[in-house]
């Protein structure tokens, strides 16, 4: 539930190892990635469930011809932030009648490997060369 809570907030695993270490709590180490993920699967499946339902419903309100639904839907989208500095972003299709999300989607401007390898290279810790080798295997497997 701590780091449930935590991810809630957006603290991440050092604002909780902060927390725990102002409270004289050892810290959870890995166990907060297994947490973590053990949170994220769960909202995983329960956000993949609601979307399941929200298709049947959906199909339920029209009549299918031909096992086709002529479905009104909408795409919107919003960034996290207003202005052009947001690094986050969603885009959502709803059926129009109902309202219903029938998918999402979420996209970021920043990858945390990036920034990770970046910092490498600034620090002199790895060569341009092999920051280069691994951003286009790294662009390979992700776009
Ligand atoms: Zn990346």
């Amino acid at each position: 539930m701590m780091v449930y809570s935590n991810m809630d907030i957006g603290a991440g695993h050092v604002g909780m190892h902060k927390m725990l270490g102002n409270m004289s709590m050892k810290p959870l180490g890995k166990k907060y990635q297994y947490y973590q993920s053990v949170v994220l699967d769960a909202a995983r499946k329960k956000v993949n469930d609601v979307l399941a339902n929200s298709v049947r419903a959906a199909k339920d309100f029209y009549t299918a011809n031909n096992g086709m639904y002529d479905m009104k839907v909408i795409f919107d989208g919003s960034w996290q932030k207003r202005g052009h500095t947001s690094n986050l972003a969603l885009g959502a299709v709803k059926e129009a009648e109902t309202g219903l999300v029938l998918d999402y989607e979420t996209v970021s401007k920043m990858c945390e490997m990036c920034t990770r390898k970046t910092n490498l290279l600034q620090k002199k810790q790895i060569s341009k060369e092999d920051f280069e080798k691994w951003l286009v295997d790294h662009k390979r497997k992700t776009l």
